[in-house]
């Protein structure tokens, strides 16, 4: 395997995301038991200056792709981009982070550079000298570990199952600009609008707390008071499918295998039965805390605090208590 460790790291409106620091924290850790350097790629618009951040991560070289182009994630233009850089430095070791559009990305990277891809990963270890990626399997039930047979070895991070390093704004690392070349006319897709979040909302991803709703609610009502609650917790919304399918929020919310993978410190499951598909996208949370009215709910197998009782009994309680603290 080649020694060097690359990162490609993910920034939304000029804020590099959090699951970018835990992999360079990773990738720094074993650069350093291979020997090798870790190459980070930032791609966007006006983003040089989020370069500095990746080398007080532990980045040795950051590769800076700023052009207008690239200012919104398209699978075609990132793709491209990413390919050369990788064909030509040849890393041993890639780690994307497993959001939406990294996931999209690295599939389509893969399968260009014709390597192998593990996805969603929540652990990385070397073993003579070779990296094993571990990975949930069937819904979560079962842990896998998966070796690679050739270089680049891929992987898509969870965000929050990585450790991140404190940052040291003293490292010293080189930051080389990168031509993007103007290619518009074989980029298949525009954006044409983007819809911001709503002001002050925190995204799913990066959350450190989520507090999630589900048919319990009632109605779509029912998520004010969820909203009341995450906002005191400085919590993230998330929600189950039932909820998203009747309409009462945004499929952007939703938690689970079809939804987002999350893994928080403390995950709230308001009015949430506990399906299999549910917990394949919270189980690894660190903290689990359910509140639904059916002691027998499968929920309770996997909380570590459970409150049996009426939804709109209990937050409110426990918003009024959080408020004295
Ligand atoms: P329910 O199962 O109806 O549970 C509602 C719960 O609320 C009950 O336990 C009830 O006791 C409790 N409750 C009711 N009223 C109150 C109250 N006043 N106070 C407290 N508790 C109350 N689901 C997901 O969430 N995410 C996914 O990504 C996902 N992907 C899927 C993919 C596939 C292929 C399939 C087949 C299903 C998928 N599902 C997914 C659906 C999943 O199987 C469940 O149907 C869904 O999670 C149920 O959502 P729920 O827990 O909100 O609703």
């Amino acid at each position: 395997m080649k020694n060097n460790v690359w990162v490609c790291l993910e920034q939304n409106d000029g804020k590099i995301a959090g699951v970018s620091f835990e992999m360079l924290s990773e990738a720094r850790k074993l650069a350093d038991q291979l020997s090798g350097k870790v190459g980070a790629v930032l791609m966007g618009a006006g983003v040089k200056e989020l370069a500095k951040e990746a080398v007080a991560y532990g980045a040795d070289e950051v590769y800076v792709c700023d052009d207008e182009q690239l200012k919104n994630y398209r699978t075609d233009a990132y793709t491209r981009v990413l390919e050369d850089l990788v064909k030509g430095k040849e890393p041993g070791i890639l780690l994307l982070p497993a959001t939406t559009n990294g996931r999209d990305l690295a599939g389509r990277l893969a399968s260009r550079l014709e390597a192998g891809l593990a996805a969603d990963c929540v652990a990385l270890r070397l073993e003579d000298g070779q990296l094993v990626a571990t990975r949930p399997i069937f819904g979560g039930n079962l842990m896998a570990d998966v070796v690679f047979k050739k270089d680049p070895a891929m992987c898509t991070i969870r965000p929050n199952s990585l450790n991140k390093a404190d940052p040291d704004a003293t490292r010293g690392g080189e930051i080389v600009d990168v031509a993007v070349v103007s290619e518009e006319d074989k980029i298949r897709t525009q954006v044409k609008e983007i819809l911001a979040k709503a002001a002050g909302e925190i995204s799913l991803t990066d959350a450190q707390i989520i507090v999630s709703g589900g048919r319990g609610l009632g109605d779509a009502s029912g998520f004010d008071l969820i909203r009341e609650f995450a906002k005191e917790l400085g919590a993230a919304v998330g929600a189950s499918r039932a909820a998203v399918d009747a309409g009462w929020i945004p499929y952007e919310h939703q938690v689970g295998q079809t939804g987002k993978t999350v893994g928080p410190k403390l995950y709230i499951a308001c009015g949430i039965s506990g399906a299999l598909q549910h917990l394949a996208g919270m189980k690894t949370s660190d903290v689990i805390v359910a509140i639904n009215k059916d002691e027998e709910a499968p929920i309770f197998g996997v909380a570590n605090y459970g409150i049996v009782g009426d939804l709109y009994k209990v937050i409110p309680i426990m918003i009024e208590e959080y408020k004295k603290v």
